[in-house]
């Protein structure tokens, strides 16, 4: 699962990025089968539940979940006809699995704005236009093929052709594809087509300096129209994040207090995305390490084993599962078996969040 972010220039993508790469050399460690590219950053997603899970079983090692966030440059008005990098950047939203757009809410007269005013509703709108453009070029090229093969009796083709002109009328009422009501078969259609406006986003509303909880009136602006799409706000300094990431954790603990944070603002922006992402946790937990797998809500225990070790999903055979409530009353796995409270759920299970497993598999 990965969240591509986007912007218009100047508005601290770069900075953004900055802090990000900064904070993940140490993290990366962690991910030694994961290929990081120089576009590419990795941020943890804090939870509280992995340090009462890690009091119970006093680890060597407590590994959070983590996402990969991707940077893609290169969104100018006019990109979707050329200008700019221009339709380069759409192949690379086209791979990921959520936007995460970043807006300038702070103000500086020394950093031009692209339309020369700050706006934070307007820059959402021209990205959003250049997205719908694409996503528009991509249903007519799609069109003709489909109503071809349909015109030979192929059902599925009708089916595809009837979503598509569903989907274009969407668009010519200026509508992002995600929020268009949908029936599981047109989903999974539209999700083959790879349309940009249809990936759930969220904003990142780069603040001033002294406005780190987003109250300001441009970042108010942003919240009223998100808020009307359904879509989260993060505020979060750039410039003051970047700098945070630079130092080490005791420096970094001493800088958070004196600007009033409890914590990096990049920590709620991973947690945003996860939910944004429609993603869920589960835990493994033993003497060696404590750590979070992610994995989409609804996912089956296969699936969540697969995660881990595609071996283990291809020779599942059950999962030993409980809570952390039952971890918190019992205390040792061998009480929580004793109780009768240590559940064994085969391959049909549904994963709930915060579960702790022991999967079994045919090696
Ligand atoms: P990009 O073009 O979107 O990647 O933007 P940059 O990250 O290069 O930032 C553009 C300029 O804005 C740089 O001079 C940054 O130092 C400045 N900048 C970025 N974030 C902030 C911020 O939160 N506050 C202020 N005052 N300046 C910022």
């Amino acid at each position: 699962m990965e969240a591509g972010i986007v912007g218009l220039p100047n508005v601290g993508k770069s900075t953004l990025f900055n802090a990000l790469t900064c904070s993940q050399s140490a993290q990366s460690a962690n991910y030694p089968f994961c290929t990081i590219e120089p576009n590419e950053g990795i941020v943890n997603v804090p939870d509280s539940r992995l340090e009462t899970i890690a009091h119970y079983f006093q680890p060597q090692k407590i590994i959070p979940a983590a996402l990969k966030l991707v940077d893609i440059a290169g969104i100018v008005k006019g990109a979707s006809v050329g200008e700019g990098l221009g339709n380069k950047f759409l192949s690379h939203i086209r791979e990921v699995d959520a936007i995460i757009q970043v807006v300038r809410c702070f103000e500086d007269e020394d950093v031009t704005h692209v339309s020369g005013k700050v706006d934070p509703v307007s820059d959402i709108d021209i990205i959003e236009t250049e997205l719908m453009l694409a996503d528009m070029q991509t249903l007519d090229n799609s069109l003709g093929k489909a109503q071809r093969t349909a015109r030979s009796g192929d059902a599925d083709a009708k089916k595809r052709v009837a979503v598509i002109e569903k989907c274009q009328a969407h668009l010519n009422d200026e509508q992002p594809l995600r929020k268009m009501a949908l029936n599981k078969e047109e989903q999974k259609i539209v999700n083959g087509f790879g349309l940009l406006t249809a990936k759930p986003v969220l904003y990142v509303a780069n603040v001033d300096e002294d406005d780190l909880s987003g109250e300001g009136p441009l970042v108010m602006s942003l919240r009223e129209f998100a808020d009307k799409t359904g879509a989260q706000v993060v505020p979060v300094c750039a410039k003051i994040e970047s700098e945070i990431a630079e130092l080490d954790e005791n420096d970094r603990k001493e800088m958070l207090e004196s600007v009033g944070l409890a914590e990096p603002s990049l920590a709620m922006l991973a947690r945003a995305a996860y939910q944004t992402l429609g993603l869920q946790s589960y835990f493994t937990a033993g003497e060696k390490e404590v750590r979070a797998w992610t994995i989409p809500i609804g996912a089956t225990a296969p699936q969540a084993a697969g995660v881990i070790h595609t071996d283990f999903e291809k020779g599942f055979i059950r999962v030993e599962v409980y809570g952390i409530d039952e971890l918190v009353e019992y205390e040792k796995e061998s009480a929580i078996k004793q109780a009768g409270k240590m559940r064994i759920e085969g391959k049909e299970y549904i994963m709930q969040d915060g579960d702790i497993c022991h999967f079994l598999f045919n090696k």
